[in-house]
């Protein structure tokens, strides 16, 4: 609508109204066009894609407040100012409920329209513009992801095959001091290769991409998997985990895979941030709508001043417990944004020295 004259459509029965209502807006250098009822104005607004359209509420057949829901289908952006010869406060509301954007009672002078019109304009153009804004942030934002998993997560992932492969002897023999650097240098990569991965999650949980196609899972394999799969990690650490859930337990609603990167990040902390011997005890029941896991450690715990901000993007406890152990911030925050995207909840509580329990709720299959 730049450059373009803007173009007024007026849908009034009475052709009194339409022609002083075109005199007056052809003077203000717009362009008017009518219609003498709701189906031909339909049409025009089909055919002219105008930037307004002045309604008359009470016109035979199809009445303005039809009509009006129907153009705000065709066009949500397009600025409806609604006319009628009985001004009350009700129908204005309806009207206003409807999409409309200001009321204009009748009789009217040529200021107060050609007022009304320009305001309507006005705001025509700025809610095109954030449209097309918001429509540039999203391609932005669909560009970087597809920029980070190609151009970021692909070579990293080669850079740590290829430690593999020398690690692993394939390529010649490699001495004790240049095994130890290459080691240290998988483990970086690997640590950033998660920090893409979690930063890739959080973004598709953002689109909303994660439950668009909800499936029953089974959260008492899907906690026995998940254990399994850290298992070794847990060795390492000297920590040991049990889970303690019941085989009918009942399924919730959700994406298997999301839920998994949910107790993989879980049981990842506890692991992490444990004492050597710890104990990690994973438990699952039912309780009225929710399926609950609680998620248990005998870990270094979060002191109370730290608490609140735990789930906060790239938020880290910086302490002598902490200082060597990897990390990027953002696996709690993507455990709150997937368990949010199920419409569940996380609690946690926790003593400094002492341990956590964190506690999330998620809504069972009906
Ligand atoms: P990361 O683990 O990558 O540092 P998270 O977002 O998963 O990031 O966690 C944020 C911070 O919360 C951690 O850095 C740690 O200080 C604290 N934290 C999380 N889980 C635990 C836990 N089970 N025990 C003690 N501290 C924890």
């Amino acid at each position: 609508m730049d450059n373009k004259i803007p173009t007024i459509l007026v849908i009034d029965d009475e052709e009194v109204i339409r022609d002083s209502c075109s005199q007056i807006l052809a003077k203000e250098g717009l362009c008017a066009i009518t219609a003498e009822n709701g189906m031909i104005g339909l049409e025009k607004v089909k055919e002219v894609q105008p930037d307004v359209a002045i309604v008359d509420l009470k016109m035979p057949g199809m009445n303005g407040f039809e009509l009006l829901g129907e153009i705000k289908e065709l066009d949500p952006e397009l600025i409806a100012i609604v006319i009628t010869g009985y001004p009350n406060i009700e129908s204005a509301v309806e009207a206003m409920k409807l999409g409309a954007y200001d009321f204009l009672p009748k009789p009217f002078a040529p200021d107060e329209l050609r007022i009304i019109v320009r305001r309507g304009l006005e705001k025509r153009k700025l809610s095109l513009e954030s449209a097309q804004l918001r429509q540039e942030k999203e391609r932005i934002k669909e560009y970087f992801i597809t920029l980070v998993s190609h151009e970021l997560r692909s070579p990293l992932a080669t850079v740590h095959q290829y430690c593999d492969t020398i690690l692993g002897g394939f390529v010649g023999e490699v001495n004790q001091s240049q095994g130890e650097i290459l080691k240290i240098c998988r483990e970086r990569v690997s640590d950033l290769l998660k920090l893409v991965d979690d930063w890739l999650s959080l973004s598709r949980i953002e689109s909303g991409e994660i439950v668009a196609h909800p499936k029953p899972v089974n959260l008492a394999s899907l906690l026995a998997h998940v254990a399994h799969k850290l298992q070794s990690k847990a060795a390492m650490n000297a920590v040991t985990i049990r889970v303690d859930s019941t085989n009918d337990l009942p399924s919730v609603l959700g994406n298997a895979e999301a839920l998994e990167l949910v107790f993989t990040n879980l049981i990842s902390n506890s692991i992490k941030f444990n004492v050597e011997g710890g104990k990690i005890e994973i438990s699952a029941h039912a309780d009225g709508k929710y399926v609950i896991v609680d998620v248990t450690d005998t870990g270094i715990g979060i002191s109370a001043e730290n608490l609140p901000f735990i789930f906060d993007e790239f938020y880290r406890i910086k302490n002598g417990a902490t200082r060597r152990i990897p990390g990027s911030g953002l696996g709690l925050s993507l455990v709150r944004k997937i368990v949010n995207a199920h419409s569940g909840r996380i609690q946690v509580v926790s003593e400094e020295g002492r341990g956590s329990t964190f506690k999330v709720m998620l809504p069972k299959t009906n």
